[in-house]
């Protein structure tokens, strides 16, 4: 088997082979943060773990778009709104902001697509409206919309492809108006919600009255109107299954009649002493609680990415000093590497095809990541007697330095150079940007490769290009 995934929807491991078999792209959409408070490090688990699949996907060759949504309307948003006197869109861009400095400090990447759900509405309504053509959702005498289970399993269609629910103690009429709920409370859920006056300023009109959405059908229409009817992959984690996933995939596929989503992936609770890391518990780190206590961002990911995503992870701030000393042990054989290879003439070649092989296997296993860390460590203690031992040649030295490259490019921890680069390689970066506005690509690719020889690799980001010190 080559590349495989635990698919909450097969409930196995199953080969990962794309909807467009011939081709190279992937769809992928992470339920993304409510933005009514910082986001803690459990949130920050799930979130990684997403980054983590779109870094490997990609270093495996895919063309990935990454699509996460910003939950800017819903119960918790409304009720904060109005606690605090302000106006919808005050509250949330402040979390909103803090969250994407918060993801920039761990080192993921952002995604492609960050579609706000206030943005969708009209989406959003047209969505609903379609289940009210197909005779799935009705508006009840409170002027909200629901979506009727009775009628979405008469149609034959499957609710519970998840988990397992039990109808037999379902009672038909019966709703729930809240976006959280228990399977035990399993009732019609709400689409359309119709205005009350402790929404407060936060509506929108609509074909059944003012009111605004329930959270569950804003990432069905977000998510098929970035990627499509059928996707892909949808993350999240494990507490989104039901009913969040659920009603995710009885919304679409009851309105589109097409399947959803191909490959379902969520992501175990991070513990704090053995109990969920939540707000409602207050036992949570911010990632600012975290970086006050001096700890960085980069600490902060390589924890959460020490341990496989679908096990549950306790956190301890002595975790964290331990993280801080593997990452000095692999940042040390990194800047011995980079020492050594400083004055290599010939281009590197060859590098540790072992170590990306060892590596690969690993993550194809459902992202087996401790096997993977496993023979970072191995290749570390190896390079470091090899370069102790001066067997190493500047060569072999910059050849290592781009396997790590590529190892780094899924696990995204390896310390930035801190090195200032010289005026003279600044100016060739600057002749480089002119070539390429130029759309002089052939000269543009001369100076890098000059760069290149003289130490510097480019690295071109949404942000501008970035040089990295080899
Ligand atoms: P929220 O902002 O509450 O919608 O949550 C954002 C993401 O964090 C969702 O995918 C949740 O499943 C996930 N999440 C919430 N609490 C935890 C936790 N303790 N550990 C891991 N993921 C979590
Ligand atoms: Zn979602």
């Amino acid at each position: 088997m080559g590349l495989s995934f635990f698919n909450t929807l097969s409930h196995s491991v199953q080969e990962f082979v794309p909807l467009d078999a011939n081709s190279k792209k992937v769809g992928m959409y992470c339920c993304g943060p409510t933005v009514y408070d910082f986001a803690h490090i459990g949130n920050w688990r799930t979130f990684v773990f997403g980054d983590l699949v779109r870094r490997y996907l990609t270093f495996r060759g895919y063309d990935v778009k990454h699509v996460m949504n910003i939950t800017d309307v819903e119960d918790k948003i409304i009720r904060r709104v109005r606690e605090t006197k302000t106006t919808l869109r005050e509250f949330t861009s402040q979390y909103e902001t803090a969250f994407f400095d918060d993801m920039k400090s761990l080192g993921c990447h952002l995604p492609n697509v960050t579609p706000r759900a206030t943005e969708y509405i009209p989406d959003i309504v047209s969505l609903i409206e379609k289940l009210i053509a197909r005779g799935i959702a009705y508006q009840a005498a409170d002027g909200s919309v629901y979506f009727s289970i009775e009628k979405y399993r008469g149609c034959g269609c499957n609710y519970g492809q998840l988990v397992k629910l039990n109808f037999e103690e379902m009672r038909t009429g019966e709703r729930v108006a809240s976006d959280e709920y228990e399977k035990e409370s399993l009732a019609d859920f709400a689409l359309w919600k119709a205005r009350v006056p402790d929404d407060g300023n936060v509506f929108w009109p609509s074909p059944w009255g003012e009111g605004r959405p329930g959270w569950h059908i804003e990432c069905s229409a977000m998510s098929m109107k970035v990627l499509g009817n059928s996707f892909d992959l949808h993350l999240g984690g494990e507490d989104l299954k039901f009913p969040h996933h659920e009603d995710e995939i009885a919304q679409s596929e009851g309105a589109t009649g097409k399947p959803f989503v191909k490959y379902w992936l969520h992501g175990a609770f991070l513990l704090v002493e053995g109990k969920k890391m939540s707000k409602s518990l207050g036992n949570f780190f911010t990632l600012r609680d975290l970086l006050a206590k001096g700890f960085t961002g980069r600490e902060v990911r390589y924890l959460l990415l020490s341990a496989h995503y679908r096990g549950t992870f306790n956190f301890t701030l002595d975790g964290l000093t331990g993280a801080r000393a593997s990452l000095t042990r692999i940042d040390e054989c990194i800047s011995k590497l980079r020492e050594l290879a400083a004055t290599a003439g010939t281009p590197p070649s060859g590098g540790s095809p072992q170590l990306v092989a060892d590596f690969t296997a690993a993550l194809d296993t459902d992202l087996n990541i401790s096997a993977a860390w496993a023979a970072i460590f191995d290749w570390v203690s190896d390079t470091n007697k090899r370069i102790a031992g001066k067997i190493l040649t500047p060569t072999d030295a910059a050849a290592l330095l781009v396997t790590w490259d590529q190892i780094n490019s899924v696990l995204g921890i390896s310390a930035v150079a801190e090195a200032e680069a010289p005026a003279e390689i600044l100016a060739l970066l600057e002749a480089r940007q002119a070539a390429r506005k130029a759309k002089d690509f052939k000269r543009s690719d001369e100076i890098r490769d000059e760069l290149k020889t003289k130490g510097w690799v480019v690295e071109d980001s949404p942000k501008g290009p970035k040089l990295k010190k080899i």
